[in-house]
């Protein structure tokens, strides 16, 4: 029987970081992956990095996406430096557009949410908007610079963190997912996989969307697929430096060229299939923000699915299964939360303390409830 310190399920970027922290730190590490790792929402993300909620339910979660935040710089430092990877960390910050009649008054109501969270934000003239990025809509009604905002190549960054914990001693086994999680008494003793069993003394679930149909793991991570269209574009003429908030869609530049454009929310179960009318709606949005998009090249199109709990909130943590943890439920932030999730788990597993509050994700939310219903 294969035995390690820490048995993880899932070799995506949760996964793949957590292994990298803890295999770091000195302990023996399987990250035990269903199919081929990084090829499922770390692979088909965006790799936006911002901090401001999306909806009021994520407000509470801005304190963690700062902190996450200002690991990244030292986190991208390390995993190039081991790996001698690029992994396209740009740090120009983003800029939300606004075409609405009612603007000016959306912006200041932007502007002072975002003040109010701590977080920067400055009001831009249209003309000021276009200087920075020229190939803006001449339609454009206001704006707004979000300085601290970043983005990443989140495929490049998942592979590269996935060798960066190889190279730091972890083992990563493909095409080996995780059937169930193995009980004795009141301890979690490792992972049960198709054809064997992983003796661990801390097991981590980190497997995204699929996690619930992990035996043993649904009352701690009830998680369901939010699925998101995306599309990639080339253009010859069209030049971004930033990523741009469109009112319905988001613009994203590689280093290499490309334009990503995004991304649909969809509760549809664990379909994939890209759709005639996500690509539609996506590239219509994207064309209002920047019309010369609309003789881009569209060089790909793919649907990834989202890890997405009850709250929507990241399920992060022990439960009282001892040895047993959860790392899960990041729903459109699994990559910006990526620093600060890997090390809350590998500060609980080596000092049995974390440096920020994290109860409020605790997987024990979801178990204590169930039970209460069904006692
Ligand atoms: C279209 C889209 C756009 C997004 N944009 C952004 C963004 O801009 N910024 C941001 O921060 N986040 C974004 N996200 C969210 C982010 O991508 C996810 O939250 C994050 O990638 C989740 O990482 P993960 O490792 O938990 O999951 P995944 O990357 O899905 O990895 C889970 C892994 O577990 C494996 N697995 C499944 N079942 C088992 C099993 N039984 N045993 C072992 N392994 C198993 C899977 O094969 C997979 O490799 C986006 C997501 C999508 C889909």
């Amino acid at each position: 029987m294969k035995s390690f310190d820490v048995a993880i399920a899932g070799g995506g970027l949760i996964g793949a970081s957590i292994a990298f922290e803890l295999a770091q730190a000195g302990l023996r590490v399987g990250v035990f992956e269903r199919g081929e790792p990084g090829r499922e929402a770390s692979w088909a993300s965006a790799g936006i990095l911002s901090p401001a909620p999306e909806s009021p339910s994520m407000i509470s979660m801005v304190p963690m996406a700062r902190a996450s935040m200002a690991l990244y710089p030292a986190l991208v430092a390390s995993v190039e430096e081991c790996t001698g990877a690029s992994v396209g960390f740009r740090t120009k910050g983003t800029i939300d557009i606004l075409f609405s009649r009612d603007a000016l008054s959306d912006l200041s109501t932007l502007i002072a949410l975002h003040h109010g969270m701590g977080l920067k934000a400055e009001p831009l003239r249209p003309e000021d908007a276009r200087e920075l990025e020229p190939s803006l809509s001449l339609e454009l009604e206001a704006a707004a610079l979000r300085p601290d905002e970043a983005s990443i190549d989140n495929r490049a960054f998942t592979q590269a963190m996935l060798q960066a914990a190889k190279k730091s001693g972890a083992e990563v086994f493909s095409d080996s997912g995780a059937v169930a999680i193995r009980r004795e008494g009141d301890r979690c003793v490792g992972l049960k996989l198709q054809n064997e069993n992983v003796d661990a003394k801390w097991t981590i679930i980190a497997a995204g969307c699929f996690s619930a149909n992990i035996e043993g793991v649904k009352e701690y991570a009830p998680v369901r697929p939010a699925k998101g269209q995306m599309i990639s574009l080339r253009s010859d003429e069209v030049k971004i430096e930033r990523v741009l908030w469109g009112e319905k869609v988001y613009i994203v530049p590689r280093n290499d060229g490309r334009i990503l454009a995004g991304a649909t929310v969809e509760y549809v179960g664990f379909d994939k299939h890209v759709t005639a009318g996500g690509v539609e709606k996506i590239l219509a949005a994207a064309i209002e923000v920047v019309p010369g998009l609309e003789s881009a090249r569209i060089e790909e199109t793919w649907a990834g699915l989202r890890p997405d709990s009850p709250d929507h909130l990241p399920i992060v943590g022990p439960t009282d299964s001892v040895g047993l943890l959860i790392a899960t439920g990041h729903f459109r932030s699994g990559v910006l939360l990526t620093p600060i999730t890997a090390r809350l788990i590998r500060e609980w597993i080596t000092d049995r303390s974390v440096s920020i509050d994290w109860d409020r994700l605790s997987p024990m939310r979801f178990a204590n409830a169930r039970r209460e219903t069904t006692a």
